[in-house]
């Protein structure tokens, strides 16, 4: 059974169709990538897949499970946001532990040391004192990440999450979030518009085009056998 099943998704904001009808199956455990352009609806169908938005029509569901009137809060989802999304007034502690309380309703003792053996692993304790502006970008990333990871959820959602830092940080960053994805079992979806994450970090690769989905298959699979001239140009040899 798919850890993650959408079937017919269609989303439309006024005259704009963003989602054109999108299925897909990804397996638990699974790195997938979407991998699109700008405007080609990823962040739209993320912000489905974790409740934060309602589809017009067609379905989510998780281990077979449908999400339809599920609150994100109550989603086996977790979401990292492409603009880290961490709350400047509070510390690094607060942002992760915020939702772990209210959100999952755990005691603070509790959430805390979720807080602090995530940040250990990630090895980013010496920062759970530091409000965001006193941090870098990375180093905010990697907060926002290890709050998404905090919440031990099966599915991780990420937005982008690589945009916006320096070649080098990106190159490591890429590479730690693919082997931390692993080293929890979490099924990981990455939204990207850049063809080298998506081939570096993922074990299959959907490519979306204008709200529908061109091509779903292994980054050897899309690079040497590609379907359509969109995909071959993004991703593939020429063909
Ligand atoms: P991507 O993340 O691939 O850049 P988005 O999902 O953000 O794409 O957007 C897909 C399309 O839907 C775009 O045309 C965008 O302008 C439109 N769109 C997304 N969110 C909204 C919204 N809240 N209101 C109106 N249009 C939106
Ligand atoms: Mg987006």
């Amino acid at each position: 059974m798919a850890t993650v099943e959408l079937s017919g998704i269609r989303k439309s904001f006024g005259g704009v169709t963003a989602l054109d009808g999108i299925d897909l199956s990804i397996g638990d455990g699974e790195n997938f990538a979407i991998l699109g352009p700008s405007g080609s609806g990823k962040s739209t169908l993320l912000r489905i897949i974790a409740g934060l938005e309602d589809q017009d029509s067609g379905s989510v569901s998780f281990g077979g499970v449908s999400q339809a009137g599920i609150p994100p809060h109550k989603r086996d989802a977790a979401i990292v946001f492409q603009h880290f999304a961490l709350y400047p007034h509070l510390t690094a502690l607060e942002n992760i532990t915020l939702g772990l309380r209210h959100g999952l309703g755990l005691p603070k003792k509790e959430a805390s040391d979720r807080a602090h053996e995530i940040a250990t692993r990630m090895q980013v304790e010496s920062l759970l004192a530091r409000k965001p502006k006193e941090m870098s970008g990375g180093q905010r990333q990697r907060i926002a990440l290890a709050r998404a990871l905090a919440r031990r959820s099966g599915i991780v959602l990420l937005d982008e999450p690589l945009s916006g830092l320096d070649a080098q940080l990106h190159a490591v960053l890429r590479l730690e979030i693919a082997s931390l994805l692993r080293a929890v079992g979490a099924t990981g979806i990455n939204v990207t518009h850049d063809q080298l994450d998506a081939m570096a970090m993922a074990d299959r690769i959907a490519v979306i085009n204008a709200g529908r989905i061109e091509q779903v298959g292994t980054p050897d699979e899309l690079y040497a056998r590609p379907a359509t001239l969109f995909v071959a140009s993004f991703v593939g040899s020429p063909p």
